[in-house]
């Protein structure tokens, strides 16, 4: 803890700082004197601030001490010298002789040979890299917990400035050719990653009506009929089409739940009445329109929202199909067009799949949230997504040049040909990493000791299920129903559950699926469910909770997995449970509906395995009476690590507090793996930790040999695997777990880097 005199110095710095940003000026005058201000500070000769540019390049944009014609021209990678480092690890790296250090890069055009210490902090914001804050003195010096700590403290509100705009650095790039129309970055949400370049093609609706008041009212309801058969029509060969792609089926799934919306009767019913009271069906179908814009802007529910904008996006097609297929010529528009970016205010799923996929590059959307259908639809399709880049269509022009870090969010418009050079050869080496993951595809993940890890996916769609053969996983380690639940407009029935359940095993095609039943509640809402306002929903009336005081929602889910696995293996496993009496509960309620089954003579599943998550710490202390019972646990370590440190995992501010790879974390996870080894029962791991390169290398060091993760994370984990000793990782891992270190990231980094363990960082 820093002591008092260090928090008045800190708290002096910021003041400075801010009052440097109250007083105007241009954005890159500002940066200088921040850096000047720092440097004075922390009684250091240089100070630099290097941000994150697209295609995950780190570009140094201010500098006090080092040579100022650098600016702007020093460019590193993450993971590339020290300061890429520090960015690949999001932690501190403090040297007293940073050339010695293995990762140092020698810049020329710096001047910083005679820099001897140096000391670099990650600029953090939500939880990812946004840049590296570096201070470095001439004299060897080993810098304090105290001015590490500060720093850290000045890279965050350098952080929320340059994500605030304050500073405009991150959209003002000094522009090489200096003409009007300057290169621009813009922020936005990730919703597929991935990266792309091309040009702007803008997605436009037609809303301009000719006609508003009938002549006709007869012709006029027919030809608002015929309009609804022509995109019931398009919605049915869209789907036609989609069934010769690899993951066609998939689609589908999500345009019937989008046809389900076209179909609904009270929304067509409302169109024909306003044509009835005299309107063109063109007016009628822009009313409606207007009518669903309305109720949105009062809607805050993100779910709810999204089926609006479903309805919103189904009257732009009606409208097309009433003046007589303006889509089509969109695409053929696109077509000509060569490389496409597609920009859009908000996009329809059947809207990105009337422009193909080979067509587009990327779409950028100004709004848009990860569980609108268009994200679902461009994750199937590979196609980088960006939403919610505010001011988006207003600072973009057809044809312009475009970057797309759907990774980070980020684009920037209109780049120099030195961002664009350097963004194709991101895309370049990222298009290399990813054949050498092929070539590894069909190896086992088997460390170079003979520790053998199953990889397998986590997953909560069909969409999802053309990935197990893509990545080779071994099965899917967690399937989470509750996606398909809060797809829909009513609770699903036994059999339509059981018909999804059926196609996921069926394309499973034998590897396993482990199905956890619904964990709903929390944030996770269901719009048929009224749900009560929660002061605290991730610890509230959720997931096992909810479906134990209502039985009946998790016996027909049973059901449904039993009648769907009919002669072949069924996993189930239960979420939130924090005592040992409500796995109980659920099991008695599995075994009752097994009897159900058998008494109806139903064809049984060819065996069953229950298994229990470990996401609630209590169950840390119940674990030699757990595994007493369930037939496998499965870490949910993304809510166990938020119980354990009492640390919220959505909330910025603190969700970065508390390092995962903490010495106490570790020992938890440690004495997981011993319960179930001394029990004999299985225990995987599927947060996203296990998805993660360090974390991913210090859960098999710990013992676990089951992971489950995103798709994209299990090529990567597999090259990592093959590379590693575990034992000799294990070993020290035990070194390292008798300490207090609160984070050991760094450690468990320099081991990797000195044991030759390939993390794609
Ligand atoms: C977890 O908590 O780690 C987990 C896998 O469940 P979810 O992220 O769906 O809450
Ligand atoms: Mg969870």
């Amino acid at each position: 803890m820093a002591d008092t005199t260090n928090w008045v110095g800190s708290r002096q710095l910021l003041r400075r700082l801010r009052d440097v940003m109250a007083g105007g000026g241009d954005a890159q005058a500002r940066l200088d004197q921040i850096a000047g201000i720092i440097a004075r500070d922390m009684v250091a000769e240089v100070c630099s601030i290097y941000l994150l540019r697209p295609g995950d390049i780190l570009e140094l944009f201010a500098t006090e001490g080092l040579l100022k014609t650098a600016v702007h021209r020093t460019r590193l990678r993450i993971g590339e010298g020290l300061v890429g480092d520090v960015a690949a690890h999001a932690r501190p790296l403090s040297l007293d002789e940073a050339q010695d250090h293995p990762q140092f890069a020698y810049r020329p055009e710096t001047g910083e040979e005679i820099y001897h210490s140096f000391l670099g902090v990650p600029i953090l914001r939500g939880g990812r890299v946004r840049g590296v804050l570096v201070v470095q003195n001439q004299s060897r010096r080993n810098y304090t917990e105290e001015e590490i700590e500060t720093l850290q403290t000045v890279a965050m509100v350098l952080a929320e400035l340059v994500a605030s705009g304050a500073l405009a650095a991150e959209s003002e790039f000094a522009s090489a050719d200096g003409i009007a129309l300057r290169p621009l970055r813009l922020d936005g949400a990730r919703l597929n990653g991935g990266l792309a370049m091309g040009r702007v093609v803008i997605h436009e609706r037609r809303t301009t009506i000719s006609q508003v008041v009938a002549e006709d009212v007869t012709v006029e309801l027919e030809r608002f009929d015929a309009a609804v058969q022509d995109m019931h029509r398009s919605l049915d060969a869209m789907m036609e089409e989609l069934g010769g792609h690899r993951s066609g089926k998939e689609h589908v799934e999500v345009l019937e739940a989008y046809r389900m919306f076209a179909e609904d009767r009270g929304w067509l019913a409302r169109i024909r009445e306003g044509i009835r009271g005299g309107l063109t069906a063109d007016a009628s179908v822009a009313k409606a329109l207007n009518d669903t814009r309305a109720r949105m802007a009062q809607i805050t529910d993100p779910y709810i929202r999204e089926r609006i904008l479903d309805l919103d996006d189904l009257a732009y097609r009606l409208l097309q199909h009433l003046d007589g297929g303006e889509a089509q010529q969109d695409r053929r528009r696109l077509r000509e067009a060569g490389d496409t970016v597609l920009v859009a205010r908000s996009l329809g799923p059947a809207e990105l799949l009337d422009y193909g996929r080979r067509e587009l590059k990327a779409v950028v959307l100004e709004e848009g949230s990860a569980t609108a259908h268009v994200a679902i639809v461009a994750r199937a399709l590979e196609i980088p997504l960006i939403g919610r880049v505010a001011g988006l269509l207003d600072r973009v022009e057809a044809g312009d040049h475009i970057l797309v870090d759907g990774d980070n969010g980020t684009v920037v418009v209109r780049p120099g040909d030195d961002t664009r050079q350097a963004f194709a050869e991101t895309m370049q080496s990222r298009a290399e990493l990813q054949e050498v993951y092929e070539t590894l595809r069909d190896l086992p993940a088997v460390s170079g000791d003979g520790a053998e890890v199953s990889l397998n996916l986590n997953a909560g769609l069909l969409l999802d299920l053309p990935q197990l053969r893509q990545t080779n996983a071994a099965g899917i380690g967690l399937y989470r129903t509750e996606i398909m639940f809060m797809m829909q407009g009513q609770l699903p029935g036994v059999d339509e559950q059981a018909g999804v359940y059926r196609r996921v095993m069926d394309q499973a095609d034998g590897r396993r699926v482990v199905f956890r039943t619904l964990d709903a509640g929390g944030d996770k809402l269901l719009p048929y469910m009224s749900g009560h306002h929660e002061e605290n929903p991730a610890m509230g009336w959720r997931a096992i909770r909810m479906t134990l005081d209502r039985p009946f929602m998790l016996r027909q889910q049973l059901r449904a997995l039993i009648r769907a696995a009919s002669g072949r293996p069924l996993e189930v496993m239960f979420p939130m449970v924090a005592e040992v009496s409500e796995y109980r509960a659920a099991r008695e309620i599995l075994e009752l509906e097994l009897a159900r089954a058998a008494s109806r003579g139903e064809s049984l599943p060819e065996s069953v395995s229950a298994g229990c998550m470990l996401e609630v710490p209590s169950l840390l202390f119940q674990l030699p009476q757990l595994t007493g019972c369930a037939d496998f646990l499965a870490v949910g370590s993304n809510d166990l690590l938020q119980f354990m440190y009492a640390s919220d995992r959505g909330n910025i501010a603190v969700s970065d507090r508390y390092d995962i790879l903490s010495a106490a974390s570790l020992r938890m996870l440690r004495s997981v793996v011993a319960a179930c080894d001394a029990a004999g029962v299985p225990v995987s791991v599927c947060g996203e930790m296990a998805g993660q390169p360090l974390e991913a290398m210090a859960l098999v060091g710990l013992g676990f040999r089951s992971l489950s993760m995103a798709s994209s994370s299990i090529g990567p984990t597999r090259m990592m695997i093959r590379s590693l000793d575990v034992g000799s990782l294990s070993d020290f891992l035990d070194s390292l777990l008798t300490g207090p270190s609160r984070s050991l990231r760094s450690k468990l980094s320099a081991y990797a880097r000195d044991h030759g363990v390939s993390l794609w960082t």
